[in-house]
């Protein structure tokens, strides 16, 4: 019989790991992606012998990236190598105080008591909550494909428990006093896309994840790894077709049928997975499917995470007072995050994330040189409407006078390249909803069940896979929602598997 034929739209960590998974099943996967480049906002510049990262580079959970070479027999050791960052990242707030947090439990602790003595308590019960709700939300939950009611009813006893109806900020609130500590171990959800007055407090797992398993930077970027997964999807057979946008979904008699690019040229298949933004395929992709409808009709009224204004530039000077991640606080918190998630302001002040890649790995800029990128977390485009063609630049100049002013001497004058990436780039480069830079936002009412579905109740052979559904974003999330996708798939296709035994344990996802 010949293999079943799958088209993968999109190649971002999600849309790999499904292709790896599928190819390695005895599929024939296509990936078509719309950029010149794989990974999506994983993608890759490189400017003047200076390599940025676009998207992601706290890499954490590597044992799910790792499964994925072990499900193709192979070892990921042998494709790259992830190099440690401890400590995870420098905090720095305007007041000057400055935390270095790690998984050095003593440190940590010894941090904690010099600024606030009293909160070394309330921390260690929000390290248990937070070990207890990563056992049973991610270890139990992460891969699991939320498909009908009853899989939601049948965790809602341990969500009540858990308290999975408060914030993150609230479990943290609860147990820590001290209002920078507080910010300090609330953060983590905007890394995901999450406002942490409003994110779910399962979303506090990922302090534990990160102690539990480290915080690791792939040599030559993240890029390497994105890299390293492609060179596995190829040995797999797979392949990938760039510059490929998908413009349409064809479906027949309620089935998908094959894939149509912007050139009009057609891709026959017998079950499509979409890797794409979940609003754009239904909208855009599914335009003219009526069983689309209500599918469209529901995301369009859904919440969506904020958006990001990043700066890549890099530096012939080095910044030795910074680490590979900074997370640098403003002077406000709630109330900035509340300009960002509903106020729908740009605000004067900001709170950043600095990438400083060249701390792990020297290779990433030129002798003498540094390589960074700051992000901002901005409103999307349905909150705020800017034309950011013109505000751009001048928002990069406030940003990079904030960092030379506080942190970074000298920074305009040492700067010898520099590009930006806002909102609307989200929404035109990447066909994101709304300029979203983390697809829906991780409130409980649009996690588990609520979220997106890895396969698509109306139309036969239809899948997804990626931020959109659930877990949801970050890297260790997508990764996981492929692996539930291909779960599935493999059920409902088994009959058109080859018989041949699987390589690998890996290769049995019932
Ligand atoms: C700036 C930034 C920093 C981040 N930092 C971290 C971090 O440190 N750690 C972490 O774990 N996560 C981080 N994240 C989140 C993480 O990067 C994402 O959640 C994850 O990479 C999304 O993967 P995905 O599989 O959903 O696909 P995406 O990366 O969203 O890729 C989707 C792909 O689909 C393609 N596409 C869209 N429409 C079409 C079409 N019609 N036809 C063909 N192709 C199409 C796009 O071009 C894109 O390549 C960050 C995100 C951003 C934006």
């Amino acid at each position: 019989m010949d293999k079943a034929r799958v088209a993968v739209i999109g190649s971002g960590f999600g849309g790999l790991a499904l292709a790896i998974r599928l190819q390695a099943a005895g599929f024939q996967t296509v990936i078509f992606e719309k950029r010149d480049q794989p990974g999506g906002r994983a993608y890759v510049y490189r400017d003047n012998g200076f390599t940025f990262d676009a998207g992601p580079t706290v890499i954490t959970a590597p044992d799910c990236l790792r499964e994925l070479f072990n499900v193709a027999g192979k070892s990921m050791d042998r494709y790259v190598e992830l190099l440690p960052v401890n400590p995870f990242y420098r905090l720095f707030w305007q007041d000057g105080y400055r935390f270095d947090y790690s998984d050095d439990l003593a440190m940590v602790e010894q941090q904690i008591a010099k600024k606030s003595p009293a909160d070394v308590a309330g921390y260690k019960k929000f390290l248990s909550y937070s070990e207890e709700v990563f056992h049973e939300g991610y270890e139990k939950l992460a891969d699991e494909p939320f498909l009908n009611w009853s899989s939601m009813v049948s965790v809602a006893p341990q969500l009540i428990r858990l308290k999975a109806y408060r914030s993150v900020y609230s479990m943290v609130a609860q147990n820590i006093r001290n209002p920078h500590l507080r910010q300090l171990f609330s953060f983590h959800s905007l890394l995901v896309g999450g406002n942490p007055f409003t994110t779910t407090s399962i979303y506090t797992l990922i302090h534990c994840l990160e102690r539990k398993w480290g915080v690791f930077f792939p040599k030559g970027g993240t890029g390497a790894l994105v890299e390293a997964l492609l060179k596995l999807f190829r040995e797999l057979g797979g392949e990938i077709r760039f510059n490929s946008e998908i413009a349409e979904i064809e479906t027949s008699g309620g089935r998908v049928s094959g894939v149509i690019d912007r050139q009009g040229s057609k891709q026959a298949c017998d079950l499509v997975a979409s890797n794409a933004d979940v609003f754009h395929t239904y909208d855009r992709l599914l335009g003219r499917e009526p069983r689309a409808a209500r599918m469209r009709k529901r995301l369009a009224r859904m919440n969506y995470s904020m958006s990001l204004f990043l700066i890549y530039f890099g530096t012939r000077r080095k910044y030795p007072n910074l680490l590979h991640h900074n997370i640098i606080f403003g002077a406000r918190y709630r109330e900035l995050l509340w300009d960002i998630f509903s106020g729908g302001r740009l605000a004067d002040d900001f709170s950043l994330y600095l990438h400083a890649p060249s701390r792990s790995d020297p290779d990433l800029a030129p002798p003498g040189c540094e390589t960074f990128y700051v992000l901002s977390p901005v409103p999307h485009l349905g909150k705020l409407t800017v034309d950011w063609r013109r505000e751009g630049a001048r928002y990069a100049e406030r940003i990079l006078a904030y960092l030379e002013k506080h942190y970074m001497p000298d920074l305009r004058r040492k700067i010898v390249t520099q590009r930006i990436f806002t909102p609307q780039d989200f929404e035109v480069e990447l066909n994101s909803h709304l300029g979203s830079a983390f697809s829906l936002e991780p409130r409980l009412l649009q996690s588990a069940y609520f979220r997106v579905h890895n396969r698509d109740k109306n139309i036969k052979g239809l899948y997804f896979v990626g931020a959109g559904t659930h877990p949801g974003a970050g890297i260790p999330g997508v990764v996981n929602s492929a692996k539930a996708t291909a779960r599935i798939i493999l059920k409902d296709f088994a009959r058109d598997l080859p018989r041949e035994k699987p390589r690998t344990a890996e290769f049995s996802y019932a």
